[in-house]
């Protein structure tokens, strides 16, 4: 992803894409526990939350087919055999899965000047060596000139020897070079500063230009300062001389400078609790905590995010949310925790702290208000499988019969239209805007009227279908709640607006307190 960033300063088109050598069609059937959020792309398409840097970092939108998985490419094997596509031949990983691979590397060249592909895994497992196989393959096809191989590698630092290790790094480039690959330029993660004779060494070792091994450094205070410190180890003058990519107008970094400039100097600090399920786990929520580091941005503010156990609230009440500024359900499924989750809408109604919901927290917002201001106290969502539950969250007619779980949500870009007189309206500053979606269920459109009856306000709607989008309480301060995943279109160089509006209120209700 920085590395995108820091071509893009040069003035090149860069696409990024992702090969994971896992079998899993997609990450969309995996448990976040297992494997972070499932970042979600304009076309629909359930990534690797990688997709998320990427987009995050560069000015790209990126589609399906920049989100591989070894899954994919068997899948597409097997059905071309079933198919007869190969005429009579015994099918094998080379070459017909390589070729699979490789005809995914490519991109039209009206897309883009350089195309960044990441190969997930570890060099040496045994899933990922039909992908570097066809890397190695690709290379050849093309023309050495044309592709460059980076290898990532980690430096660990030995506490007990106050020693930085060289030996992985030896070890994964003498696996590469086995398999015939040898890396140009070697990127060392490493929370010391490397010293000049161990990147000697690196670069004897590992056959590498001593001025091609480049130091990450583990960063103090964000990754957003990433960009700039590759520049400084001339990351991207190395990638642009070695590619034979000349004659594009200087280099402007200057974005990313002003963004860690903002970072590390707010004016002041708000404490937002994002209630959830998958609190231990710290990529569940990414984008969200990205999201709201960027809204951060916006308002020269730190935002401490404070994790908060749904099953916690459940047990021990509302207690810990009584010191934080602002409220942030985000999305999940099942029912776990949910009581928890309620707990906390009804907390942040009641005392009027600005509220977030996002999927199913909005969903929650609207079973909350429906039993604790509406009076249907049966209030509940079909998710939950309570048959005696009145469903103000059901599933739609399209998503009843739906047996097959991968890929079948309502998923990607959807239009929605935005009520004039909305905090939402006001934030967007917008009348139509477009967002991504991850989701079966839906606001029960038979119990609209009575919600709206009590106050509450349908500020966002879908214009082709009439869903609901975006739920409002007007009579609060600040309390929102969208059906779609707003966190996925934040970047620090653009944060979101209702990230950025949702800090504002929060700044605003700690310095009334
Ligand atoms: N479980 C809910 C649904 O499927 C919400 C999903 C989400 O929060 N992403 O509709």
């Amino acid at each position: 992803g920085a590395l995108g960033a820091l071509l893009e300063c040069h003035g090149y088109k860069v696409i990024l894409q992702k090969f994971d050598p896992y079998l899993n069609i997609d990450p969309g059937t995996m448990s976040p526990f297992q494997h972070g959020e499932v970042y979600v792309l304009d076309d629909g398409a359930e990534t690797d939350l990688d997709l998320g840097h990427y987009e995050r970092f560069t000015n790209t939108t990126l589609c399906r087919e920049n989100s591989v998985s070894a899954g994919q490419i068997y899948s597409n094997v097997i059905q071309k055999e079933r198919r007869g596509d190969y005429l009579g031949s015994t099918v094998q990983v080379i070459p017909h899965v390589t070729d699979e691979i490789k005809s995914r590397f490519e991109r039209k060249k009206d897309d883009c000047d350089i195309v960044i592909t990441e190969i997930g895994g570890t060099v040496g497992d045994i899933e990922s060596l039909p992908f570097l196989e066809a890397m190695r393959q690709f290379a050849l096809d093309k023309g050495k000139e044309n592709v460059l191989f980076i290898h990532m590698t980690l430096v660990p630092y030995l506490r007990a020897a106050g020693e930085l290790k060289s030996k992985p790094s030896q070890q994964s480039v003498a696996k590469l070079r086995e398999i015939g690959i040898q890396p140009e330029l070697l990127i060392c993660r490493t929370e010391l500063h490397l010293p000049q004779d161990m990147k000697r060494k690196l670069s004897m070792f590992c056959n590498v230009e001593e001025k091609s091994v480049i130091e990450e450094l583990d960063l103090q205070c964000s990754i957003y300062e990433l960009p700039v410190a590759l520049h400084e180890e001339h990351l991207d003058d190395i990638i642009i001389s070695k590619l034979g990519l000349h004659g594009r107008a200087g280099c402007d970094i200057s974005p990313w400078k002003r963004i860690i400039d903002k970072i590390k100097h707010p004016d002041t600090a708000v404490d937002i609790g994002i209630v959830g399920k998958y609190t231990e786990l710290r990529d569940a929520y990414k984008s969200i905590n990205e999201a709201l580091v960027h809204a951060g941005i916006a308002n020269s503010c730190k935002v401490n995010i404070v994790p908060i156990d749904a099953e916690h609230v459940e047990r021990d009440g509302v207690e810990c949310l009584k010191n934080l500024d602002g409220i942030l359900v985000p999305g999940g499924f099942g029912n776990r925790g949910i009581k928890g989750k309620l707990l906390a809408v009804q907390f942040a109604r009641e005392n009027n702290v600005p509220y977030f919901g996002i999927c199913l927290g909005m969903q929650i917002a609207v079973i909350e208000f429906a039993k604790n201001v509406a009076g249907i106290t049966a209030a509940d969502s079909e998710e939950f499988m309570d048959n005696a539950g009145k469903h103000v969250i059901c599933l739609i007619e399209s998503q009843q019969n739906i047996e097959k779980k991968g890929g079948t949500m309502r998923l990607g870009a959807y239009e929605c239209q935005l009520n004039e007189k909305s905090n939402a309206r006001k934030a967007y500053s917008k009348e139509c805007i477009f967002e991504r979606h991850r989701h079966r269920y839906e606001f029960n459109p038979e119990y609209e009227k009575l919600l709206t009856d009590h106050g509450l306000l349908i500020s966002g709607r879908n214009p082709e279908s009439g869903l609901v989008e975006i739920i409002e309480i007007p009579e609060l301060d600040w309390f929102v709640a969208v059906q779609f995943h707003p966190e996925f279109l934040s970047k620090p160089t653009r944060p979101h607006p209702l990230f950025t509006d949702f800090i504002r209120a929060a700044k605003n209700n700690k310095s009334k307190k």
